[in-house]
């Protein structure tokens, strides 16, 4: 390990796995240290995140939310820079080892493309970077010698499973699910589920987003695409497991019929950490699992009638092209939708469903045909939400 702490640039710092990051780098006794931040609109919390941890540069994407605040508690060795092509300005600083991508969404591509780019290895949260664009983002990846390492929970299970054996080894990977927060609801109970229902989740505190994805599995759905693309797996290599408890965040089977599963506590400060450290584990800021009391694991399969998205997870991983692109799109816009009231819980999936029948399907898209692609299930998903 070298004696200089690691340099890591946060996107998306403000957000639930960005705060949890500074946790990690402040936790970290000095082996890391926060080079750069950046968020979007909440400039007030990227302020006292500053104040706080000195990096050397912060970075709001959105001009208009830097001209509204006020800077002049702003620490002096820290510079302020406006704008998304400061975004990719930073990654590429050559004392930058590792850039963290955890913006929320597809606004979150930009970043990961940039620091792949500019060979960085990628901490990468954004799970919908690879989505969208797979099969360019791994392409690129290789391309610049860069590494991307999970720090989604199941992802992270799933890669530090995988080190119990060779690539050619490994029958499948499956990976658990908590169910959200209505697992066993009824298609009528599922009909009548508001939005405050649905962003009250049982056992991970997330941003509202991710939280909507999770009750409606299309988090899950997300993370099929993903593990497709992080693993190189075979969309048929790639199950699902309904695991309540949220101990067990993954399992890799191998061709022995062995199964090797990663546990613990549900806390996201450990796959970020895993993925910081990697190659090394350092001692954790997680608290240890309670071996001295009676501990239940369930595993059951998932209702693929009722959640309906995993279908169609496991069919987009098996498209490619540019059809991750247009079930990320549309997925967004629904959940926004959702989230102002304008649509119902159980139109969600279905309205994903629809734009993703209708869409003209490219097999091999380059990546302005992907962003438009996604601008493309946006307006269709809006005219599905106002007919
Ligand atoms: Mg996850």
């Amino acid at each position: 390990m070298p004696d200089r702490p690691k340099n890591v640039v946060v996107l998306g710092s403000t957000g639930s796995i960005g705060r949890s990051t500074l946790e990690v780098i402040s936790g970290s006794c000095g082996s890391l240290r926060a080079y750069a931040l950046s968020a979007h609109v909440n400039t007030a919390t990227l302020l006292e995140q500053a104040k706080t941890v000195r990096p050397r540069q912060i970075i709001v994407t959105d001009p208009q939310a830097a001209a509204r605040q006020d800077w002049s508690e702003l620490p002096r060795e820290t510079e302020l820079a406006v704008g998304s092509e400061a975004v990719a300005e930073v990654v590429a600083a050559p004392e930058v080892e590792i850039v963290v991508s955890a913006v929320v969404g597809s606004a979150g591509l930009h970043g990961t493309w940039a620091a792949l780019a500019a060979g960085k290895t990628v901490a990468l949260a954004n799970k919908e970077s690879l989505v969208i664009g797979g099969a360019l983002i791994t392409r690129l990846a290789k391309k610049h010698g860069a590494a991307i390492l999970p720090v989604d929970s199941e992802h992270s299970a799933v890669f530090q499973a995988l080190q119990a054996g060779r690539a050619d080894e490994v029958r499948r990977v499956i990976l658990t699910a908590s169910g959200g927060p209505f697992r066993t609801y009824s298609e009528d109970q599922l009909s009548a589920v508001t939005v405050a229902d649905a962003l009250d989740h049982p056992t991970w505190d997330m941003g509202r987003k991710i939280t909507i994805d999770s009750a409606t599995l299309m988090n899950k759905a997300l993370e099929i695409i993903e593990a497709r693309w992080l693993f190189d797996l075979r969309p048929e290599q790639i199950g699902v497991v309904i695991h309540p408890q949220s101990i067990v965040h993954s399992l890799v089977e191998f061709i022995d019929g062995s199964v090797i599963a990663q546990m613990s506590v549900p806390d996201m400060k450990l796959p970020i950490q895993y993925a910081l450290c990697w190659p090394h584990r350092k001692q954790g800021l997680v608290k240890s699992l309670n071996w001295e009391q009676v501990m239940r694991l369930d595993f059951e399969p998932p209702d693929f009638e009722r959640f309906a998205a995993l279908r169609l997870g496991l069919e987009v991983a098996r498209l490619g092209g540019t059809a991750g692109a247009v079930l990320n799109a549309a997925n967004e816009t629904a959940v926004e939708a959702f989230l102002a009231g304008e649509l119902a819980f159980c139109d969600i999936v279905p309205l994903v469903q629809d734009v993703l029948k209708h869409h003209h399907f490219d097999p091999n898209p380059s990546f302005d045909q992907l962003l438009a692609a996604d601008r493309w299930a946006r307006q269709e998903a809006l005219r599905w939400v106002c007919a």
